[in-house]
């Protein structure tokens, strides 16, 4: 039986070039890297201003159908095509999120792919990398830390602390901070109130950094924040606390890409790392827009399944960048088309043609969602090794079928050579033109219509329900000027309902708005469908009890 190296072994034999190579690949001049070591360098906004006028490459989003504890590999199948796409001669960046330290110490470990499609230094990106997000981290606590001053000082703005909103943020899983109180302890420490923590990437500060154009519109959004309502119900922005400025220095080397490179040396900017749930779950647009300048096609990852990455990416960050994408990749593998077929976990093992066939149904769903936006898009079967000859075959029948084509991937084992045929139809797709990007909906339609609109046509709910407190709390924004924003949906990835256990493809569900929040900063309004965890907590045995330094002082259990 052939070894299985872990992603960690063959991210520390990988062959490394020095950053200031891979950024003279796509044209940026040393002078406009500022190394972070031998391997990680963040751009210069001087050259990314530098590169506005010029002509954009072809973009591409990697998307997924509805995860499965199974797994789908949707980093990994960004980074194997981006370095496909590099290896039939087109000249391609990666773009992905960066990763936090609460799934990496919890259970999903690293985010920088797998097998022979990562991004490197692993560690470092999977760890403090560049320090972006503990400075997200300060920013978002230096508000915290001035409105309870504000309070403290005489609380001239008339804030009604039952109603501050802005919670504290932190890059850990620790459910024992979910709910506090603070300024316990006496006069000297200010005005007792419930509070509490999320962690950061849940911070609309990470939203705004991930939505901003520049520092300026950076400064801009910071300033646009809510943090909370006086006693007469009108909101508190953060440019009202003079925070927004001494935020914005705070996140001035945050907001640029960091560039580092694939196993085969080819570049990747990782960049910011929104929530996928009450955020929109994808890298920065200042990371995507320069890369796009740089390069023939950029190969980008949306979080969780098309029906939340794909529809917010489009609707959310497409729509505000005025970005176009040329064609899209759906990730599929047979193990999670035999889930949503109705297999356990356990019994993943066995062949089971007819409930690969029947999962499919979840995979035919996600296709038609995507083409909805006017996007073409081709299926990526990511190989895994137990797949079957049978299975494979009945997951492409169905793919055919439906109009479109599914390709075997095998980067996780081979790396590029392993997605050639991917890449060639990847570029075919995007060179055909037949891409004719639209959003779903229109900025004027009223908010409510937004939600039941992607209710009805990307998740197939028979209706959005909604208290009338809900109702009236969205006609509100709207008269206050919100309405054009888009919505920012935060339901279970699960599924296409607010059920999880309810695989497949389901039909005619309602789906409960149980609350909506304005982002006023970051721009979309987010609606709460079920039980949506801003702050997760570690499970019974974290990877943390595996993580370690081995004798060479190597870190090893990254994954
Ligand atoms: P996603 O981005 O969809 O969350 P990732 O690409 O991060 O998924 O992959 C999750 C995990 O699955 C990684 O540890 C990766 O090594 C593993 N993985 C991905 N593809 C394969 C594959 N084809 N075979 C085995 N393991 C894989
Ligand atoms: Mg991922």
């Amino acid at each position: 039986m052939t070894v299985v190296k872990s992603d960690i072994e063959i991210a520390r034999h990988a062959a490394k070039k020095p950053v200031v190579e891979i950024g003279a690949k796509i044209g940026i001049p040393p002078e406009h890297l500022a190394p972070y070591g031998y391997d990680k360098a963040k751009l210069s906004a001087e050259f990314i201003r530098s590169k506005r006028g010029d002509r954009n490459g072809k973009l591409i989003l990697v998307t997924a159908v509805s995860p499965t504890p199974a797994g789908e590999g949707k980093t990994t199948t960004t980074v194997g095509l981006g370095d496909g796409l590099n290896r039939v001669g087109k000249k391609a960046i990666v773009c992905i999120r960066e990763a936090s330290l609460g799934p990496c110490f919890g259970t999903k470990g690293g985010a920088a792919g797998g097998g022979y499609a990562q991004v490197i230094p692993m560690e470092d990106i999977n760890l403090h990398f560049t320090g972006d997000f503990h400075a997200i981290t300060a920013a978002h606590n230096l508000l915290a830390a001035m409105i309870d001053n504000h309070v403290y000082w005489g609380n001239e703005l008339n804030l009604d602390t039952r109603r501050i909103t802005w919670r504290r943020v932190m890059d850990m899983n620790d459910r024992a901070l979910r709910d506090i109180a603070t300024s316990l302890g006496g006069v000297a420490n200010g005005f007792p109130r419930e509070s509490g923590f999320d962690i950061t990437v849940a911070s609309e500060v990470m939203a705004i950094l991930c939505l901003a154009t520049d520092l300026a519109d950076l400064e801009q959004r910071l300033g646009e924040i809510i943090i909370g309502y006086r006693f007469n119900k009108t909101p508190v922005y953060a440019r009202d606390l003079q925070a927004d400025k001494a935020m914005a220095v705070l996140l001035k080397d945050a907001m640029q890409p960091n560039l580092v490179q694939t196993l085969e040396n080819n570049p990747a900017f990782v960049h910011g790392g929104p929530f996928a749930n009450i955020a929109h779950g994808c890298n920065s647009v200042v990371a995507t827009t320069t890369a796009l300048k740089l390069a023939d096609y950029v190969v980008t990852e949306a979080g969780f399944g098309a029906d939340l990455g794909a529809e917010k990416f489009f609707d959310i960050k497409c729509r505000k960048a005025g970005l176009k994408p040329a064609a899209a990749v759906i990730v599929a593998t047979v193990r999670a088309m035999k889930m949503h077929g109705g297999i356990a976990r356990e019994d993943l093992g066995r062949e089971n043609i007819s409930a690969v066939k029947a999962g499919c149904a979840n995979l035919g769903r996600h296709m038609e969602n995507v083409r909805q936006f006017g996007v073409p898009v081709v299926v990526a079967i990511n190989h895994f090794t137990a797949d079957t000859q049978g299975e494979i075959d009945a997951l492409k029948a169905f793919v055919a079928a439906h109009g479109a084509e599914a390709v075997l991937c095998r980067h996780w084992a081979e790396g590029s050579a392993g997605i050639e045929e991917l890449a060639h139809k990847v570029v075919a797709l995007a060179e055909s033109g037949s891409g004719q990007f639209s959003p779903l909906y229109e900025d004027e339609l009223p908010l409510f219509d937004k939600i039941e609109t992607i209710v009805k046509r990307i998740y197939r709910g028979a209706e959005a329900d909604a208290d009338s407190s809900v109702r009236d709390q969205l006609r509100q924004w709207e008269d206050a000027g919100y309405g054009n924003l888009p919505v920012c949906m935060a339901k279970t990835q699960y599924s296409f309902s607010t059920n999880p256990h309810l695989r497949g493809a389901p039909v005619n569900h309602v789906v409960h708005v149980r609350e909506v929040r304005l982002a006023a900063g970051a721009g979309f309004v987010v609606a709460i469908c079920g039980e949506i965890m801003t702050m997760p907590g570690l499970p019974k045995s974290p990877s943390a009890e595996r993580i370690h330094l081995n004798e060479d002082g190597l870190i090893e259990g990254l994954f």
